[in-house]
């Protein structure tokens, strides 16, 4: 029999912190919610605990990896209901960067109900306390008689904090070198009648800023919406997405993806007065085109 809370519940919410095979950096920055006054979890009511019967949310933090899933599922088992848990960082959402590795059995939620995700690699203790915000709400719903906690609402110091990928479909197009740089595999191309779908999935991205770095046209980009957390039922609208048109050749007709003037005046080394033409050809179209150019 699974243990439960005595009623009344206790005042403040305990928080019991899991890891999971986790590289540290987010149980670092769940520290910073222990220690440091301005991300403090004290003011939302809550408390981190070392005992497992004592604590009403889980935080879990790393990739569930085969060595500890056992351990990780028994310490789990030992929270009372009704529980609320949080998995902290992309690693136990998706994977992260170790996704497809071969000693890792998550994401989490294939063995554990989960109830609020909170992004990020690592997420920022600001991005913790706003989906431990979230956890404590969702405790009260599931236990009526639980007091309320305060909302911490301190919004300094956002500069500089590493938030969601944005994509411009318009800039894109469509050369694939953002997926290829992509160590956490969040970013996914499927090609179309109408064109090349583009995606990205928040849970999986590191926010690491390879692809915007990499990106010839500046389609992608990072902006500071550090507020990711969300529940467990929104995990899979967490994404970016665009479709990046097809236009047709001006030589042959056939549908082709836009090309970048930037590229081509690298690729033709400056070069070429035409660049203007050549951007609007495909690439058997180009080929022919320089070539002919070429002779003259
Ligand atoms: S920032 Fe870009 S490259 Fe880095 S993990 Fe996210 S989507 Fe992938
Ligand atoms: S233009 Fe930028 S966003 Fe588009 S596919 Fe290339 S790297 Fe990715």
């Amino acid at each position: 029999m699974q243990p439960s809370h005595k009623d009344p519940p206790s005042p403040i919410l305990r928080l019991y912190r899991i890891n999971a095979g986790s590289c540290n950096g987010c149980d670092v920055e769940l520290a910073v919610t222990a220690s440091v006054s301005r991300f403090d979890v004290g003011t939302l009511g809550c408390d981190y605990t070392e005992d497992p019967g004592d604590a009403h949310i889980v935080l879990i933090t790393g990739p569930l990896t085969v060595r500890v899933r056992d351990k990780v599922l028994r310490s789990h088992a030992e929270v009372p209901e009704p529980k609320v848990t949080v998995l902290v960082g992309v690693c136990p959402i998706s994977g992260g960067v170790f996704r497809d590795s071969y000693a890792v059995s998550g994401p989490v939620d294939r063995y554990l109900p989960v109830d609020v995700n909170i992004p990020g690699c690592p997420p920022h203790p600001r991005a913790i306390v706003a989906g431990i915000a979230q956890a404590a709400a969702l405790w009260r719903e599931k236990h009526a008689t639980a007091p309320p906690v305060q909302r911490n609402e301190d919004v300094a110091g956002t500069a500089g904090l590493r938030g969601r990928m944005r994509f411009n479909a318009s800039a894109c197009v469509g050369c694939r070198m953002c997926e290829h740089v992509c160590a956490g595999g969040a970013i996914r191309f499927d090609e179309g009648d109408a064109g090349l779908a583009f995606t990205l999935w928040h849970n999986s991205c590191a926010l690491c800023g390879l692809c915007s770095h990499y990106c010839p046209t500046k389609a992608l980009t990072a902006t500071g919406e550090w507020q990711m957390a969300h529940r467990q039922e929104d995990k899979y609208r967490q994404v970016e997405q665009g479709v990046i048109p097809l236009v047709p050749c001006s030589g042959c007709g056939t549908a082709m993806l836009p090309v970048a003037a930037e590229l081509l005046k690298i690729g033709y080394r400056g070069i070429s007065r035409e660049t203007d033409r050549l951007k609007t050809l495909c690439s058997e179209c180009r080929q022919k085109e320089s070539i002919g150019g070429l002779r003259r």
